[in-house]
Formats: structure tokens, sequence, C-alpha cells
């Protein structure tokens, strides 16, 4: 199945210049998300060990991180702004082209030594991937693999994550 199809190009969103990837369409269509999780859960039961926890990053990464928990046997963690999470949380901060954002996840989601995945819609500069990665390891956590529905391999996200076992589904 051509999942592209499913991907909406959307010009000028949020801002000129700015195609946006929108994956509303793939979601609504249940043959089209359900081979998407599919190919996720493939992926994560290949890795080398078993994964204990899924960490997404707000909010599409709930979107697309719940349903291969689920499907794997592992929990599920989510990565948020600032304000969002109700207990005490570890946090981090990373760049954007005009200010800076900031991550947040509970303080005691992930225990020392688990396998840890990171799934999110799409890897654009990677900034939100790398303070994700941070705030695993931060925990404790090992980070045995991410993976995106959609990579945007211009903006070149990936050169942040060297070491790491990165899974990409469609490239654009
Ligand atoms: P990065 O931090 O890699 O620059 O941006 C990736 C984050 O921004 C992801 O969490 C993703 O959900 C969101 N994002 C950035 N651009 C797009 C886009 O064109 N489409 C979608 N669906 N998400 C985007």
């Amino acid at each position: 199945m051509d999942l592209t199809k499913y991907v909406a190009n959307i010009k000028d969103f949020p801002e000129e210049g700015i195609i946006f990837r929108d994956v509303t369409p793939l979601m609504k269509d249940h043959n089209a998300f359900k081979e998407t999780i599919d190919r996720f859960v493939i992926w994560a039961n290949s890795l080398e060990a078993k994964v204990d926890i899924v960490a997404g990053p707000e909010a599409r990464g709930f979107l697309f991180g719940c349903p291969v928990a689920y499907s794997i046997n592992a929990g599920f963690v989510p990565v948020r702004k600032p304000g969002k999470l109700p207990r005490e949380t570890v946090c981090e901060s990373y760049a954007l082209e005009y200010g800076t954002n900031e991550v947040h996840i509970h303080a005691d989601s992930i225990k020392q030594g688990q396998k840890v995945i990171i799934v999110d819609d799409l890897l654009a500069t990677g900034g939100t991937v790398e303070a994700t990665i941070k705030l695993v390891e931060k925990l404790g956590g090992e980070v045995i693999g991410i993976a995106f529905l959609i990579e945007l391999e211009e903006l070149k996200g990936r050169d942040k994550l060297e070491g790491y076992n990165i899974y990409s589904m469609l490239k654009y």
C-alpha cells in the first residue's frame, strides 16, 4: 500500500513557505492506519530487545505511539509541552529557528535500564526527538529505537541522531 497517498500536503501551513504534511487522512482510513501501525510493530518486534516503554511526543506521537505500545505489550509514556503533566517532571529545552521549546516527562515514568522506543509522526529538524532522547536517558532509560511515519530528509534531522537505530516509513 502506498501510504503517501494518505498524507495531505498543505502549502503555507502554519506559515508561508512551509508544506505541512497532514497525517489525518491516513488516520481516518482504517486500512492505511492499520498498515502504518502494523509496520511500526514489525519494526519494533525486530529490535534486539523487548521494548518496555514507548515514549511519544505531544501530540501526534500519542496517536501513533499508543497503538504501537498496545500491540507490542509495552507501556506508553507521554512527552509533553510545559504545564501539561500534573506530577513532578524532568524537562529539556531545545532551540527553534526563533526562540526555544521545552518538553517534559514525568520523573517516575521510566526506570533505570528500561528499553525505550520513541515514536512520532514526523522527523523535521530533529529538535523534538533529540530532546526526547535526553529526557529518556536522564531517567536512565535506554533508547533502542526511534520510529517516524515521515522523514523530511532535506532538514537533516537524522544527523542529530547518530548512533541510534532510526526507522522512517516515508521519506520526503
Ligand atoms: P522537529 O523537532 O523535528 O523539527 O519537528 C518535528 C515535530 O514537529 C514532530 O513532533 C511533528 O509532529 C511536528 N511537525 C513538524 N512539521 C510537521 C509537518 O509538516 N507535519 C506534521 N504532521 N508534523 C510536523
